[in-house]
């Protein structure tokens, strides 16, 4: 059982220097292939579940996979809902046994942002859970534009709401398919400064940034969580292609879906490295198990 919440593990982050990947899941196969590289390095790993993969597969599912992947693993799992919508959904996701909710109040005005996202603070807290909320807006490659995150509402956001985690955009962008864009890092100097560098920060569309950046920023500022998606999802969808080009008569679903694992477990491996996460789990300072 090792179950662990987001806060302790983005603390001993936050301290030591490093970043841990809220990897998105799909399914079984993906869920599956993220903890086994997480094992492979001996590093923390979140288990992300965003809107998409909850379209696709009811909640209470997912729950009960991502309780069985961490019960069963030898490294800290956390069990994260992406992008949770309403009071309700973390209320369920906690249910679950999630051991952190986002709610992605980016879309309201700030006051109302702050109100809701505390109020489920106090819901996750109260259940041991952590909470992750998000200033500024974060905007989708093709889709709305982002609003960046400005310092003076990002220092409000974390003392009037109490999240263990803050998403901030500074030139970050979602579902983004190469890494020509990077962050804005005097953007980012200038939240951590009015923020005090005590609340880690979450860059959404972490797959957009350059690696060299990523592993530069993991390691000398308070990003403790890139979220990754779009970049493992190219993955899982090459390995695919290419065993039913290289397969043309295979039809069983298991051995189609099986061979994306060991190309999924691979980029996450190299994933864990560049963001420090690597041996981080072997330390004698682990965060609590629940
Ligand atoms: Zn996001």
């Amino acid at each position: 059982m090792t179950r662990a919440a987001l806060a302790p593990v983005l603390e001993l982050a936050l301290r030591d220097g490093y970043a841990v990947p809220g990897f998105v899941c799909l399914g079984w196969e993906d869920a599956r292939a993220f903890v086994t590289a997480a094992e492979a390095e001996g590093a923390p790993v979140i288990l992300q579940a965003g809107p998409g993969c909850r379209a696709h597969t009811p909640l209470p599912v997912i729950g009960a996979m991502f309780r069985h992947l961490a019960d069963a693993a030898t490294v800290p799992v956390v069990l994260h809902l992406d992008h949770g919508r309403s009071e309700e959904e973390a209320r369920v996701a906690v249910g679950e046994g999630f051991t952190s909710v986002m709610f992605d109040g980016s879309a309201l005005p700030l006051g109302e942002n702050i109100r809701q996202t505390a109020a489920i603070v106090r819901l996750a807290h109260a259940a041991g859970v952590s909470c992750e909320g998000e200033v500024g807006f974060v905007g989708y490659d093709g889709g709305a534009a982002s609003a960046l995150t400005q310092p003076g509402d990002a220092a409000r956001f974390a003392a009037e709401t109490g999240v263990d985690a803050m998403a901030v955009a500074v030139g970050n962008v979602h579902l983004q398919t190469a890494q020509t864009g990077g962050l804005d890092e005097n953007a980012l100097a200038a939240i951590a400064a009015a923020t005090g560098g005590r609340v880690p920060l979450v860059i959404h569309g972490g797959s957009g940034v350059p690696m060299t950046q990523r592993q530069r920023l993991s390691r000398d500022t308070a990003i403790c969580k890139f979220n990754i998606g779009t970049e493992v999802r190219q993955t899982f969808g090459a390995a695919l292609r290419q065993k039913l080009q290289a397969n043309p008569e295979c039809f069983d679903r298991i051995e189609l879906l099986s061979a994306t694992e060991p190309a999924v477990e691979h980029q996450a491996r190299a994933i864990l490295r560049a963001l420090g996460a690597s041996g981080q789990a072997l330390g004698t300072d682990q965060p609590p198990v629940r």
